[in-house]
């Protein structure tokens, strides 16, 4: 027999979050239970050096729904989340910060607008970080959309719900995770913005520096800025033959 279906799953990009985890699967399960879904959380551990691993091993064990997606060495938050888009074997596909910034009880509000739209994307409205990273953050917006001719209030958050057949032709480089929304409008798809609540990292640090976060973006959005201005655009206008050279 084969497996049932699975509606959700939910891909975490994790490095170095040994405290954060054991606060987050009992959240995550606490909401995800209350919404009847069948899903999976793929934790992917990205070369963590701390006990992230065997923590997440931990879950599974308890719990078959967790899985391990283990990279080798520690590759990048967009390395890990495309490796978790390529193993999420649900319907939707939702994507959040292992580190607890982001709140499990918004999922089903993201999740409520996929009946409509191919994603949800997540505005933290409130945003509890540091103000170097929150003034970084706001140029950095109002460049990248001036840029990209897009209107993304909060492309760095990360929380974010997928059909998963929108993610299948989505071809990611390091540091395009925070330009997934703006690829998915080029592709011709609806993303919608959601208001999500926003908490701040009690523990562990945050990867990112600012300056150096501002420097890598700021190259990624030139490229995206390219790949917008190349796109090809065309339409078929006719196709004399081509049925019959298929049979
Ligand atoms: N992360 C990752 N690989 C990295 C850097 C970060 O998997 O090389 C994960 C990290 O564990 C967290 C998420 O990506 O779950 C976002 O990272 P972080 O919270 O440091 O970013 P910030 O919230 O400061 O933007
Ligand atoms: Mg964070």
């Amino acid at each position: 027999m084969t497996a049932p279906a699975l509606d959700l799953s939910l891909v975490i990009p994790t490095f170095n979050e040994e405290e954060n985890l054991p606060l987050l699967w009992p959240e995550l399960r606490q909401v995800l239970d209350a919404t009847g879904l069948r899903y999976e959380i793929v934790f992917v551990d990205d070369g963590s050096q701390d006990r992230s691993a065997e923590i997440i091993r931990e879950f599974h064990a308890r719990d078959p729904r967790v899985r391990l997606l283990r990279l080798k060495a520690n590759s990048g938050e967009t390395a890990a989340t495309d490796a978790g888009f390529k193993a999420a074997r649900g319907r939707y596909v939702v994507t959040m910060d292992a580190d607890l910034q982001n709140d499990p009880h918004d999922i089903p509000a993201l999740l409520a607008h996929l009946d409509r739209w191919d994603a949800a994307t997540g505005w933290r409205v409130r945003r509890h970080d540091p103000w170097t990273k929150r003034a970084a953050s706001h140029i950095a917006n109002r460049v990248r959309n001036a840029l990209t001719q897009d209107e993304i209030r909060d492309s760095g958050c990360t929380f974010r719900a997928f059909r998963r057949e929108c993610l299948r032709g989505l071809v990611l480089y390091r540091g395009f995770h925070r330009f997934i929304p703006t690829l998915l409008r080029m592709h011709g798809y609806r993303v919608i913005e959601v208001p999500v609540n926003h908490r701040p990292r009690r523990f562990g640090r945050s990867k990112y520096g600012v300056w150096k976060r501002a420097g890598s973006a700021f190259k990624d959005l030139l490229v995206v800025r390219w790949m917008r201005d190349r796109q090809l655009r065309y339409q078929v206008a006719e196709d004399v033959g081509g049925r019959l050279s298929e049979e």
